[in-house]
């Protein structure tokens, strides 16, 4: 506290990342970063805006990266938003989108940073829980609401959602902007990307920090309708003309131009998941079934959060949320084969000490 803040700052309550660990040695499966590295056509993109053109400013639009992003999914530049990671797209849509005076819609357990934004920006909000099986049930966004944000697949659970439900959901509510925030999106769910042309109260998040595997670069999109995406260009304008900078525009439209890899890299990290969730069964875990690079997984003889710190004192480090509902869940980012190797023997050793 100081007498210098402006008397909102008191009242904030911030978000709380990951930690980022500075030992290097830890098997470190706590903040869902892609084990393999990001394209190597976008690393050398990257290495090439090293030089004397970085006394200019970047494209202030970024319309090469919206080019790549939309050549992949065949849209239109206009129905594209990029942004200084997700995090900072889903803050513009809060603040452009969901100021209705009517309380925000979202589930009980979903992405944590949705109610600091909404602290943020004054937005009452209202959570909608949850069923028993941690699924979204669509007939729940029947209620009157100012908009709706969801992440398809959910985190922290990697439960995905069809899109039949989203449409219903869509259907419901003509006058209240749907964000499905889809930083997951790539390692088991559909995109809604395909329904934009036909809601234009969609609004679809994407990171690069995940499936593309630059989570150090900070680069994020929004895929909507023409309009929604002028209402975030409003904002990103008023705010910050330049959020991103030459070497993340070049990485991240390499990253998109490079589909070969792209789906390689996916490809492993399922096939670990499956591999790693099977293990984790083995070993007596209750684990939910995941559309993402994490599992949501319990122990049904031991609590949660002892668990995580004997792995963290084995050198392996898990998300675990002090939170109703999921307090005896842990979160476990899929690594390589060889991390969920040492993180099972990590278990196994625990379990039997
Ligand atoms: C990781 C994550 C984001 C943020 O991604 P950045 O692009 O790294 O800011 C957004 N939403 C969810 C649900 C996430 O897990």
């Amino acid at each position: 506290m100081s007498k210098f803040w402006s008397p909102f700052v008191s009242a904030l309550v911030p978000y709380v990342p990951g930690e980022q660990p500075k030992l290097a040695r830890l098997v470190k499966l706590n903040t869902n970063e892609n084990p393999y590295g990001p394209s190597p056509k976008a690393i050398a993109a990257m290495q090439a805006e090293l030089n004397d053109t970085l006394r200019l400013y970047p494209d202030p639009n970024g319309e090469r990266l919206k080019q790549a992003v939309a050549a992949y999914y065949e849209i239109e530049t206009a129905q594209v938003f990029v942004g200084n990671g997700s995090d900072e797209v889903l803050a513009h849509a809060f603040n452009g989108l969901f100021q209705h005076g009517r309380p925000l819609l979202f589930p009980d357990i979903s992405y944590s940073f949705y109610p600091v934004y909404c602290g943020l920006y004054g937005i009452d909000y209202r959570t909608v829980p949850l069923d028993e099986n941690f699924r979204i049930r669509s007939d729940d966004y029947r209620q009157s609401n100012g908009g709706i944000v969801f992440p398809n697949p959910n985190a922290p659970t990697g439960c995905a959602l069809g899109l039949d439900d989203i449409e219903a959901i869509l259907q419901a509510n003509p006058d209240s902007v749907v964000l499905v925030d889809e930083a997951y999106v790539d390692f088991g769910a559909q995109t809604a990307v395909t329904l934009i042309d036909r809601y234009p109260n969609l609004l679809v998040t994407q990171t690069l920090s995940k499936s593309r595997s630059l989570a150090g670069l900070r680069v994020g999109l929004a895929i909507g309708h023409a309009d929604l995406i002028e209402a975030l260009e409003r904002i990103k304008n008023s705010f910050n003309s330049y959020p991103l900078d030459r070497i993340a525009l070049a990485g991240a439209a390499a990253s998109f131009d490079d589909r070969g890899y792209f789906e390689e890299t996916c490809a492993k990290v399922i096939a670990s998941r499956e591999a790693l969730a099977h293990g984790l069964r083995d070993a007596g875990f209750e684990v939910l079934p995941s559309a993402a690079n994490f599992v949501f997984a319990r122990h049904p003889g031991r609590d949660a959060g002892a668990l995580a710190a004997s792995l963290r004192e084995r050198g392996v480090i898990v998300r675990h949320f002090r939170q109703a509902r999921i307090d005896q869940y842990l979160r476990i980012t899929v690594g390589t084969p060889e991390q969920n190797a040492e993180l099972l023997q990590a278990l196994t050793a625990i379990l039997h000490a």
